[in-house]
């Protein structure tokens, strides 16, 4: 059993009321690690630390925090087969999705904000004998709780632009995928980030998560993770005022016209319906084609979706790993039976995969489409966040994009069309905070990122997440004449 440990002050120590929480291995049901339950009295003693560390880290200039991002980046890139193993071992994700996806876009994440902090310039305003000077200053501590998704993808993407402004961070990762924000705190031991500047504190939402978004010291919250947990979050933290960026849940459309190119779609679509087992907030889990290719697509993409290989996430050939746990993969099958209710048909999957050999006890759900459900279904409007789809035919524009729209959801839309007047035009027409042309999970980390309606509130990304961590300061100026 691996124990992992709280990070606080510079180093990793057992909760002080020593709760813990089993952490599973869903390729296998196995209990491979025990984590802290932190609570208040965890929290203090991190905040204590951060407030120690904030005179002088946020007084350093620019190049040196930016280059403890980059030795942070370095280090995982060097240890990249642990890192991605651990990811996988807690997650179910295939091993080849680790390596390629998410421990190098934490990488990429740490380096980004570490550049692009060197650049992040405040402006100055002339008005005859006045100058305003515009500066960008650090909140002081800031929170931030991600999700188990993408662990330490999202880990980073929040703690990057916050500690290269100057802020000291309390993060708390999920509960259900702690392991790689446990070895990131090792790490920072490693590169000698100074003591308190990190603070990485475990434990369920419900206990840890709520104290970290009560605290008074804590200036900002930065959260991904469903909406209705986004909801409480904002709720709480705005009774103190504090800053929020809530990233939330999806339940995104893919829309496909007859003049799309074909293969190119069908390839994206296998992945944007099925990548991570469906489990990312981006995945395209409504899927709209237009009615003249409709036949021949719903064979196509049975066939395509019927070669994916689910099985043990370190067997280099399984497309599909496990389901997080053993709850969420109850959520799912609950579902698909609620489909059928609905009228719902099942063209393939809709059942738990028992995978022989290591895995015998794993999590597993077969990729799963359904036709011919209402779109007032809750399986068309609760985010399943799953190997689940639905297909439904459209004949026009307008018949489209009224099916997009039909949901509380606004985090992304995907369109497949040679005609790029058309895309503009709809493009427009959708509620979502992006969206993407004849392409999926195309991503430049300088643009703004984040859902309207119920998928978000704030952006991430770029020059966003720096405005998010700072607090603007006009310094005005008036010259007399002598
Ligand atoms: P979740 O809301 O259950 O938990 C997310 C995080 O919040 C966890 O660390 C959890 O411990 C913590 N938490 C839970 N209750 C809390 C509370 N009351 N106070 C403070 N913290 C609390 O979400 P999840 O199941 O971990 O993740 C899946 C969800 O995340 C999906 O809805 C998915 O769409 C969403 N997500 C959104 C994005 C995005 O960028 N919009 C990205 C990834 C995942």
């Amino acid at each position: 059993m691996i124990n992992i440990q709280n990070y606080i002050n510079g180093k990793l120590s057992d909760p002080l009321d020593k709760q813990f929480i089993d952490v599973w291995n869903p390729s296998n049901g196995q209990k491979f690690a025990r984590c802290p339950n932190s609570n208040s009295n965890d929290l203090e003693l991190a905040i204590q630390s951060a407030q120690n560390a904030f005179p002088n880290w946020s007084t350093l200039n620019q190049n040196q925090r930016s280059d403890y991002l980059l030795s942070i980046a370095n280090e995982i890139k060097t240890n990249i087969e642990e890192f991605a193993d651990a990811e996988s071992r807690d997650n179910g994700k295939p091993l080849t999705l680790s390596k390629t996806l998410d421990i190098p876009r934490s990488v990429k994440n740490l380096e980004f904000f570490a550049n692009l902090a060197k650049g992040y310039e405040s402006e100055t305003f002339y008005q005859d004998d006045v100058i305003s000077r515009i500066i960008k200053q650090p909140l002081g501590i800031v929170g931030t709780i991600s999700p188990w998704n993408l662990p330490l993808y999202l880990f980073t993407w929040k703690i990057a632009p916050a500690l290269v402004t100057g802020n000291c961070v309390i993060a708390k990762p999920s509960e259900l995928t702690p392991y790689t924000a446990y070895l990131l705190s090792k790490v920072c031991m490693k590169v000698n980030l100074p003591d308190g500047v990190l603070n990485i504190l475990h434990g369920e939402g419900s206990t840890i998560g709520r104290e970290v978004v009560k605290h008074k010291y804590i200036k900002a919250i930065s959260f991904t993770g469903g909406t209705e947990t986004g909801k409480e979050i904002g709720i709480e933290a705005s009774k103190d005022l504090k800053k929020i960026n809530l990233e939330m849940g999806g339940k995104n459309p893919v829309i496909i016209f007859d003049d799309c190119d074909y293969n190119k779609m069908m390839d994206s679509l296998v992945r944007s319906s099925f990548l991570n087992q469906g489990q990312i907030c981006l995945a395209g889990s409504r899927i709209y084609v237009q009615e003249k290719i409709y036949d021949k697509f719903k064979n196509d993409f049975i066939g395509k979706v019927n070669a994916l290989n689910t099985g043990d996430p370190f067997d280099l050939k399984s497309d599909q790993g496990a389901i997080v746990s053993l709850n969420h993969l109850n959520k799912i099958s609950r579902y698909v039976e609620h489909a059928k209710k609905d009228g719902g048909v099942i063209l393939t999957g809709g059942k738990i995969v028992k995978i022989d050999g290591n895995c015998s006890n794993g999590w597993f759900y077969k990729p799963t489409i359904i036709e011919g459900l209402p779109q007032e279904s809750r399986v068309n409007q609760d985010e399943i966040f799953g190997p689940v789809v639905t297909i439904t035919k459209f004949c026009d524009d307008d018949e489209a994009i009224q099916m997009a729209n039909n949901t509380k959801y606004g985090l992304a839309s995907i369109l497949w069309t040679q005609n790029i007047n058309k895309a503009h035009k709809l493009a427009e027409l959708l509620e979502s905070g992006l969206v993407w042309v004849n392409c999926w999970l195309e991503r430049d980390l300088r643009t703004p990122f984040g859902g309207i309606k119920k998928s978000g509130f704030g952006k991430e990304g770029g020059k966003f997440a720096l405005d998010f961590f700072t607090e603007t300061k006009n310094i005005c100026t008036k010259y007399y004449d002598k």
